[in-house]
């Protein structure tokens, strides 16, 4: 950190703040400018270190160097995580096209559903069993039972499944049927659940919370890769802003910005951020254009009848077609799918 002083500032307000500095076990570097004096702190420094340095006497401003998150960061890995989940490899040159129902119903609309992904070129199969409602009048999911339907389908169609976990209690029993543990973005910042998949042998899939920060994303995949689990995705599934004419803002900026400063994969989800069925092609294909390592999308065989957000499920057919225009974009990138 960077700690400016006022111009006021006397030696002895200097020293304060270089004697603190020595407390809190840096080395401080003193710079006396022409109209500013300045102390540079070199080294790990907490938040809570530089909040104490900003309420000693005739200190102007302290300007973090760095960021927050270390293990996430490109400067702490610069190669790319990929992940190997069964024969999907996630953050390697090949897009993930994960695709699924919100949550599982009945076993045939599981079955038809992981059909439809396989027959749309896709490599993995979502769908939720513990789902995370705004109102608890809604549906809720089918729990264990949900998970027997989904795990079905995803073997069958040798697809490996993504499923959300809400509660630390499920974890040990949803290990025994799901690929990848999913957080919600409702549980972004879950820390002791974060803490509880970081034990776990199996990836991540980190949804950003509706109103966080990509900071904030990318500390909260810190406590996870902190426990030791390394196969941990960033996933960008829109925001709450102002605007009210769809159900979120999808940040396409998060993606460039999470793949240039974290090693970590990066995951949108369109259906989410769009909430609208007729919008998640076109996004689909800006956040693969964007540099996206692959999709999460919704699908449904009849999404009238959907338990939970039918409004913006896909047909098979329109996985078909969002999937050959995926292809593309895929070449223009330098990326394949299938
Ligand atoms: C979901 O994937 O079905 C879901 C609930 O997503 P989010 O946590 O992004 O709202
Ligand atoms: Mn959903």
């Amino acid at each position: 950190m960077i700690i400016v002083m006022k111009q006021a500032a006397s030696e002895e307000d200097v020293e304060k703040v270089k004697s603190k500095a020595i407390e809190q076990g840096h080395e401080p570097l003193t710079i006396f400018g022409v109209e500013r004096t300045v102390v540079a702190v070199s080294g790990k420094v907490i938040e809570d270190n530089r909040a104490i340095m900003r309420l000693l006497d005739n200190v102007h401003e302290v300007i973090p160097i760095g960021r927050p998150y270390k293990l996430a960061s490109r400067s702490y890995k610069e190669e790319n995580t990929q992940i190997k989940i069964k024969d999907l490899i996630i953050g390697g040159s090949e897009l993930a096209l994960i695709a699924g129902p919100d949550s599982a119903e009945t076993k045939e609309q599981t079955l038809e559903t992981a059909e439809a992904v396989v027959a749309a070129g896709g490599n993995g199969l979502r769908g939720g069993a513990f789902k995370p409602r705004t109102s608890p009048y809604s549906f809720q999911g089918l729990g264990e039972d949900g998970l027997k339907m989904l795990k079905e389908a995803s073997d069958i169609n040798n697809l490996p499944l993504f499923s959300e976990i809400m509660d630390t209690q499920h974890l040990s029993m949803m290990e025994k049927y799901v690929d990848v543990l999913q957080v919600g973005a409702r549980n972004m910042q879950n820390f002791k659940l974060l803490e509880a998949v970081g034990e776990s042998k199996l990836p991540v899939l980190l949804k950003r919370g509706m109103s966080a920060t990509l900071e904030e994303l990318l500390l909260a995949s810190e406590y996870i890769l902190a426990r030791g689990n390394e196969n941990v995705m960033l996933c960008e599934r829109g925001i709450r802003t102002y605007e009210t004419a769809t159900r979120n803002t999808f940040d396409v900026n998060a993606i460039p910005f999470l793949k240039m400063n974290s090693h970590l994969p990066v995951i949108a989800d369109p259906s989410h951020a769009t909430g609208d069925s007729k919008l998640v092609e076109p996004v689909a294909l800006a956040a693969i254009a964007a540099g996206a390592d692959g999709l999460l999308i919704e699908i449904h065989p009849r999404p009238d009848e959907a338990l939970c957000d039918g409004p913006q499920a896909l047909v098979p057919t329109q996985l078909n077609e969002l999937s050959k225009k995926v292809s593309s974009i895929a070449k223009v990138v330098g990326r394949t799918l299938n």
